[in-house]
């Protein structure tokens, strides 16, 4: 920067004195403009603070009148400093006044300046405020310039950030930096959890931003962008791909980027203005992460958010933190926030110590929410940007009933909260209660009430919950949440631990149902158009019978001695159920003839949830022991609405007459040929769907253990033989019967 005092280096020190000093933050922030102008050779150097209602106020300024401080406030938008504000991206004009955004605001006095240089002032892509240098004469700020201005803008960042400004902002017009924020989600995991955010990859804090040698940080830049470049390659080598969920995709982009020019050209010019390479890589964060926040087209978000990953690890490189540093020291009422996560990384965490997770990403039948409802941690997802608005150690609040995230609530709201969480404990306190008590109608008929359970973490609420049985042991889940493929005594040793945990209470094990959305990190997967519609469950099973043969020789082992219930999932014709049935019979004659102990008994069913079989339900029923409606997938099929896509997934109600009317003739005409039937998809988890399936000639479901009490309650005020009544005519027309239903219910005092 030619011209200047001391360039850039000289700024950042000073800079960082004045942030050390004991004054006031007036006092620092006023200190801070004139240090700029100075060092700029600019006659005007201004601080606009973002505000909680959007509009930009001044709060410093050396030049400008200083009677407009704090009396200056630009909406949203507004003027050339609401522009660069909105953009968030630098505007560099020789003739300020020409430009049609320009909003003249006669108390400041700025109409003889005439170029203007703007920078946003971002902290982990956010907006936090606006800073502006200007002079009279007509000129262009060169480059180096800007970047200099950017630099100094992160230091503005920090004092904004850290809450020091709300002492001089008006009441009712703080800094929108620390505000409170209420965001809206999916509610992915049932509970109420009140704690401090603990981001699952923290943004490392860097303390160390002024280089005292450019040289030595290009190179140790130029060092870690290296060791970066080889570890990547590393895992793409790895054939067995052994990292849990780094897929090649993933790893594919970032070695795109780590080998991207461009990003490395903005890295070291950042470097050259005279802050440290981990400075550096900050800085060109933010500004990717910026451009992330405003970019709709989710393939090119998708490749944003893989550069930002690349930026956290060149970051860990750089400072030589340790991420594992975050499952060791965690508060003991910490939320998680994350951008998604792994079953596995979950899983790294103390259950004891979480309260909550918040995701930017996630759906209800992703495998996190899954662990999560497992682990009984309440848990929100599809909150954009949560882990840039949060920083660690924030208050914050996660309803996974309502799907609201409220971070750094008010004391008011945060009372409310608390209140809620006693009336929740109550309410669980009254279903524990019922927890020994029989699930029968107030006619007498008995509703077999079973859980769906994956993992061992998931056994304890089987006697929690007074569950009758495990309805669906999804035997996935330990296949996704490990390094590597299970082998068989693995899977026979889990498979035991849960027919002993069950003690005499039935488990339905379901065969592997991968493929589609649930992906084995180690197995190669198979690119597809459709995944739901791919290769997966029996399909895959059938293809690669040797695992499938595998996993069911660990099952008939595990039950020596006892009942062994096997289902297979997404059977489509019955040529696979015959299939899938002779490799059970070919696994029995072997361990028959090598002498093992088998199982008393070996029921084998089919689960319906491919809209096919609906149409040889006779032929099936001939061949199952049982069946089991896997509603998750079958109502997707059948409305085609992508269960995992929040857009479409409740677009159609289950509840309307072509749902309701597939449900009864199953039920019918598992009845007719005397065969068991149950329903285990997350229909049968919702008390006013529950008591419709009942109500249609359900007595069996299978849902997940934290509603089975309220599903019971339901069950024990209901009464059949009235709910069948009412159900009848909703079977007809074109209208969902789900509020004449409800409207049955409170009027019979049945909670729904
Ligand atoms: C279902 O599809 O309803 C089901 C129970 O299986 P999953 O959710 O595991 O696909
Ligand atoms: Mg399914």
């Amino acid at each position: 920067m030619r011209g200047s005092l001391g360039g850039p280096r000289v700024l950042l020190r000073r800079l960082r004195e004045t942030m050390a000093e004991q004054i006031s933050a007036q006092e620092r922030l006023d200190k801070i403009v004139v240090l700029i102008a100075a060092n700029m050779v600019a006659e005007v150097c201004s601080v606009y603070v973002l505000r909680v209602d959007g509009t930009l106020e001044l709060y410093a300024t050396e030049g400008l009148n200083r009677e407009a401080v704090h009396l200056t406030v630009l909406n949203a938008g507004e003027g050339l400093v609401g522009l660069v504000a909105k953009e968030a991206e630098p505007l560099n004009l020789p003739n300020a006044q020409n430009h049609p955004a320009f909003s003249y605001k006669p108390e400041t006095g700025e109409e003889i300046y005439n170029s203007f240089l703007g920078v946003p002032i971002l902290r982990a892509g956010n907006t936090l405020g606006v800073l502006v240098v200007q002079n009279r004469a007509r000129r262009t700020y060169s480059e180096e310039e800007v970047e200099a201005l950017q630099t100094t803008a992160m230091v503005a960042a920090e004092m904004i950030a850290s809450g020091e400004l709300t002492a001089i902002a008006t009441p009712g017009h703080e800094p929108a930096a620390r505000r409170p924020l209420q965001m809206n989600g999916l509610a992915l995991a049932e509970g109420i959890g009140l704690g401090r955010v603990v981001l699952h990859e923290p943004r490392i804090h860097v303390t160390n931003v002024i280089a005292d040698d450019v040289k030595a940080e290009l190179a140790r830049l130029d060092g870690a962008v290296e060791t970066l470049r080889s570890s990547i390659d590393v895992m793409l080598e790895d054939e067995g791909m052994a990292r849990a969920g780094e897929h090649r995709d993933v790893l594919e982009a970032y070695r795109m980027f780590a080998q991207d020019r461009g990003w490395m050209k903005k890295l070291q010019e950042a470097v050259q203005t005279g802050i440290t390479a981990e400075a550096a890589v900050e800085r060109v964060q933010s500004d990717t992460r910026a451009r992330m926040l405003r970019q709709t087209d989710p393939y090119i978000r998708e490749r944003l958010h893989d550069l930002d990953d690349l930026a956290n690890r060149l970051m860990r490189e750089l400072t030589g933190a340790d991420p594992e540093a975050r499952t060791s020291n965690l508060p003991d009422n910490a939320i998680l926030v994350a951008r998604n996560m792994s079953p596995a990384a979950l899983l790294d965490y103390d259950r004891t110590r979480l309260r909550g997770i918040v995701l930017e990403e996630g759906a209800p039948t992703s495998h996190v929410a899954i662990v999560a409802r497992a682990l009984g941690v309440p848990t929100v997802g599809q909150i954009a940007n949560a882990t840039a608005l949060s920083d660690q150690g924030d208050a914050i609040i996660v309803d996974g009933e309502t799907g609201e995230v409220q971070l750094r609530p008010p004391a008011d709201l945060e009372r409310a909260y608390v209140e809620k969480v006693k009336l929740r404990a109550r309410r669980q306190a009254q279903y524990a209660a019922l927890r020994d008590r029989e699930a029968v109608t107030k006619d007498g008929v008995k509703i077999d009430l079973l859980m769906n359970a994956g993992l061992l973490v998931d056994l304890p609420h089987l006697a929690e919950a007074g569950a009758d049985g495990i309805g669906l042991f999804r035997t996935e889940l330990q296949f996704m949440i490990a390094a590597a493929l299970p082998r068989t005594s693995e899977q026979y040793t889990l498979y035991r631990s849960v027919m002993d945990a069950a003690k005499d209470k039935p488990v339905t094990f379901r065969t592997l149902d991968i493929g589609g959305d649930k992906v084995l990190p180690y197995l190669r997967s198979v690119e597809e158009e459709n995944p739901a519609l791919g290769w997966r469950a029996i399909r895959l099973s059938l293809d690669r019978p040797g695992l499938l043969r595998a996993q069911i020789r660990a099952l008939l082992r595990a039950a020596a001695g006892r009942e062994l219930r096997i289902m297979f999932p997404m059977v489509a014709v019955v040529s696979e159920f015959d299939n899938a049935r002779a490799l059970v019979e070919r696994e029995l004659t072997y361990l028959r003839r090598h002498g093992h102990r088998l199982p008393n008994q070996v029921m084998v069913g089919a689960m319906l949830e491919v809209p096919s079989l609906l149409f040889a339900l006779d032929d099936i029923l001939e061949r199952a022991d049982f069946l089991s409606v896997g509603s998750n997938d079958l109502v997707q099929f059948l409305f085609a609405a992508d269960r995992g896509n929040a857009q479409v997934a409740n677009r159609f109600d289950p509840l309307s007459p072509p749902g309701l009317r597939v449900l009864k003739m199953i039920a019918d005409t598992c009845k007719r040929h005397g065969k068991p039937f149950t329903l285990c998809g997350e229909l049968a988890a919702k008390p006013l769907e529950a008591m419709a399936l009942i109500a249609l000639g359900f007595r069996s479901l299978s849902l997940s253990p934290a509603m089975i009490g309220p599903v019971k309650a339901m069950v024990l005020a209901a009464n059949v033989g009235e709910a069948e009544k009412a159900i009848q005519p909703l079977l007809k027309g074109g209208a969902s019967g789900r509020e004449k239903l409800r409207a049955f219910a409170v009027e019979a005092g049945i909670p729904v």
